[in-house]
Parts: structure tokens; C-alpha cells; sequence
């Protein structure tokens, strides 16, 4: 009858409702331990390149986390539990000062971009850590790039802009990442200091058979030429990606077809040891 229909959902719901908390907990407590023991825990990086020179101008830093049952976690799963939970700020920590250090082996001295949360903004945090990671490091400030979301910005209660400022000041170069997607507004253009313009993957990748999206690159690379700021064509996959993002005079370009996100030297060993290899991983992601 509905009394016991109506008890019965109401327990199945709360069942469910438990399984997901209690799974939630555990991936927290083992994000944290990971980050505690440093095992698990690999930066990949993956190269940007100048589409006029040919050459590898920067790196983007990516955080990789193999679980001891769960394999490889993508960063897309476990960054917003870290930034739920305020592990964010260890995790953001611990992969400026990975990749500082790693990109301070670089011979040819390509600079290295590192994302940033909309968590890690507005605290008061961000500088004291930068200044902490580039000192232990001894990277030079200005081959240092932050990669920062609109959504990070949009959160009206904090403000971004000073810090922003501030960090540019140091020297350190701030990008904006994913640009196009979530609620875009050209007005952050205006009010926040950047140094390059970062096209999300997904225009680029459409641009091939749907004209708007060609339309949204084109007007954002000429909108990156007159403000005088670096474009950058994220996601790009193919040969024909590359010259529909050549064409409108992207400034940079990154992608699959250019290289996909690989670990150090240093760590190679080791993430071929857990089990599959960088490669097959990038394409389990
Ligand atoms: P993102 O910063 O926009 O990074 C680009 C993402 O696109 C990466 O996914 C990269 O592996 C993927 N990608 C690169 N080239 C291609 C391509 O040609 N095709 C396709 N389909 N994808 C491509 P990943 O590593 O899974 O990271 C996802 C997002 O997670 C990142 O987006 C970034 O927002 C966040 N993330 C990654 N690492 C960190 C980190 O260390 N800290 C923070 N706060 N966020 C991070
Ligand atoms: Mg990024
Ligand atoms: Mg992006
Ligand atoms: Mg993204």
C-alpha cells in the first residue's frame, strides 16, 4: 500500500543518500593522506607552443592522482572535493612547488603554468605562497604563469582584482583560463589585469563543423590582438583544428595533436609502474 511504498522510498533514498556521504568521506580522507605521504600524487605536464616560432613556449601543469583501488582519479572528480573539504590549499601548494622546481630543470627555460582555484583566491593566501614556492625553488618570478577561471572571478564577495594585481607585480603572469564557457563577460577583460586569454577546448574542437563556435574563436583572437593580449587554442586534436586556429591568429596553441599531458623523466618510472603506463592513462581520463 502507499504508507509502506511511501516508508520504502523514503528508506531506499536515505540509503543511497548515506552510500554517497560515506563515499564522499573516504575520498576525502584518502585525497588527504595522499597528500600527507606525497604517494599517489604526480604533476604532468603538457606543452604549449608558439604557432609562429614552432617553438615550446610553456608547460601546463596538470595534478595526476592514482589511488590504490580506484586507479587513476581525474582531477575533474577530485579537485572539487579538495576545494569542499579545504584541502585545496595543501593540493594548490603542493603542485606550485612541484612545479616550480621541475621547471627550473628546463634547459630551454619554457615557462610553466600552474591553475589556481577560485578557493585559492581572495584569502590573503595566495602571495605568501607564491612567495614561498618561488624562493624554495628558485624559479624566476616571471616563468611563473597562473591559470585562472572566470568562474573563480565571479564570485562577487572577494576581491580578485587587487590580488591579481599584486601577483602581476611580483612579475608572475596570470591567464585566463577556459575563456567562453560558464557566464563569459567581456567586462573582466576590462577590470582584471591579464596576460593571456586561454580559448576553451570545447570551441575550438567544434569549430570544425559548427560555424558559431568557429565565429566565438575567431572573435576571441582578434579580441586577444587588440587588447594586446596572448591567445592561447586549447584542445586542439587535429591537423585541421590547427589550421582553423592558425587562420584566425591564435598566438599559441595546445593539444593532443601537439603533445598530451606527460609526467618528468623523474617520475616516468614510477607512473608506468602503476600499471598502465602515461599514455593509456591520458586516454582513460
Ligand atoms: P584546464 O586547466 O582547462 O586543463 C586542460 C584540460 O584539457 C586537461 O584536463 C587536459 O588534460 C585536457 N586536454 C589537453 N589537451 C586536450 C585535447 O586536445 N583534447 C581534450 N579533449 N582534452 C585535452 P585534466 O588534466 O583532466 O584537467 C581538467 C581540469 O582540472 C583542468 O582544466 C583544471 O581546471 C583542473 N586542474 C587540473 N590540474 C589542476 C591543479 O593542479 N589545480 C587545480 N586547481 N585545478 C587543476
Ligand atoms: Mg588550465
Ligand atoms: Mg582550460
Ligand atoms: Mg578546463
Amino acid at each position: 500500500n502507499a504508507k509502506a511504498a511511501g516508508r520504502r522510498t523514503v528508506k531506499i533514498f536515505t540509503d543511497a543518500m548515506a552510500e554517497c556521504l560515506l563515499e564522499r568521506v573516504r575520498l576525502e580522507n584518502d585525497l588527504r593522506e595522499a597528500l600527507e605521504t606525497r604517494s599517489g600524487m604526480f604533476v604532468f605536464y603538457q606543452p604549449i607552443t608558439n604557432l609562429e616560432s614552432g617553438q615550446v613556449v610553456a608547460r601546463e601543469a596538470l595534478v595526476r592522482w592514482h589511488h590504490a583501488q580506484r586507479g587513476w582519479v581525474s582531477p575533474g572528480e577530485f579537485i572539487p572535493v579538495a576545494e569542499q573539504c579545504g584541502l585545496i590549499h595543501q593540493l594548490g601548494e603542493f603542485v606550485l612547488l612541484e612545479a616550480c622546481r621541475t621547471a627550473q630543470t628546463w634547459p630551454n627555460k619554457e615557462t610553466v603554468a600552474v591553475n589556481v582555484s577560485a578557493r585559492q583566491l581572495g584569502q590573503g593566501t595566495l602571495l605568501p605562497v607564491l612567495e614561498r614556492v618561488l624562493t624554495q625553488s628558485g624559479l624566476e618570478n616571471h616563468r611563473l604563469e597562473l591559470e585562472v577561471t572566470e568562474t573563480a572571478l565571479l564570485s562577487e564577495e572577494i576581491d580578485c582584482v587587487s590580488e591579481l594585481r599584486a601577483v602581476r607585480a611580483m612579475g608572475v603572469r596570470v591567464a585566463l583560463d577556459d575563456f567562453g564557457t560558464g557566464f563569459s563577460s567581456l567586462s573582466h577583460l576590462r577590470s582584471f589585469p591579464f596576460d593571456k586569454i586561454k580559448i576553451d577546448g570545447s570551441f575550438v574542437r567544434e569549430a570544425a563543423h559548427r560555424p558559431e563556435s568557429a565565429a566565438i574563436v575567431n572573435m576571441i583572437a582578434r579580441l586577444g590582438h587588440t587588447l594586446g593580449v596572448t591567445t592561447v587554442a586549447e584542445g586542439v586534436e587535429t591537423q585541421q583544428h590547427l589550421q582553423q586556429v592558425r587562420d584566425v591568429g591564435c598566438v599559441e596553441v595546445q593539444g593532443y595533436f601537439l603533445g598530451r599531458p606527460a609526467p618528468e623523466e623523474a617520475d616516468a618510472n614510477a607512473v608506468a609502474n602503476l600499471n598502465c603506463g602515461a599514455l593509456s592513462l591520458e586516454r582513460s581520463l
